[in-house]
């Protein structure tokens, strides 16, 4: 347990408690993207719940669990105004990846992640569609990575979150992360 001071009001995007939306059984997941690029990073689901890799350090890859490559953006619903954090598995992240080599970001784009054919367990597709809305009418860009640490309960001393995430936002301040994890773990 640490305790977060801050020095100021938090009225920053990060502090807000958006939601982690993933797709269930039967259901989809749909809204605009906020982001330009997919923040990524390995997890493991361990002791009933998402743990972010700790590199050397992690106790769960200790234990002989191996991680899985997940990415995610915010994604925002005009109608409701709602935000939320999308999480994408390595096999969806393909068509997002596709999107952002043509068009240099995701931000306006709309996701559709949805089951791949009837089966509850069936794995995750995505669709990526133009921009409907001009970018001014979109709300801020969300820091997904800061909302994510809060979400898992880690902060800077959990190096393999916030130092990696800090590095890959000044290495690519204009492109996506640098090539996912995931593309080394096939
Ligand atoms: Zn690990």
């Amino acid at each position: 347990m640490s305790v977060t001071w801050t020095n100021r009001p938090p009225r920053d995007e990060w502090n807000k408690n958006y939601r982690l939306a993933r797709v269930g059984p039967k259901g989809s997941v749909r809204g605009i993207i906020l982001n330009r690029t997919l923040s990524g990073t390995r997890l493991h689901y361990w002791k009933g719940k998402s743990v972010p890799c700790n590199g050397s350090k992690c106790e769960a890859c200790r234990d002989g669990m191996k991680p899985r490559w997940y990415g995610y953006v915010a994604l925002w619903n005009p109608k409701t105004d709602a935000v939320q954090i999308a999480e994408i598995t390595d096999g969806a992240a393909d068509e997002l990846d596709r999107y952002f080599a043509r068009h240099n970001s995701l931000r306006g784009a709309v996701l559709t992640l949805s089951r791949q054919g009837a089966r509850p367990n069936g794995r995750i597709i995505s669709q990526v569609d133009p921009p409907q809305l001009s970018e001014e009418r979109l709300p801020a860009e969300p820091d997904v990575m800061r909302c994510l640490e809060k979400i898992w309960g880690v902060n800077e001393n959990h190096e393999s979150v916030a130092r990696r995430s800090a590095k890959t936002r000044s290495e690519n301040t204009n492109g996506h992360a640098e090539k996912p994890a995931h593309e080394s773990q096939r």
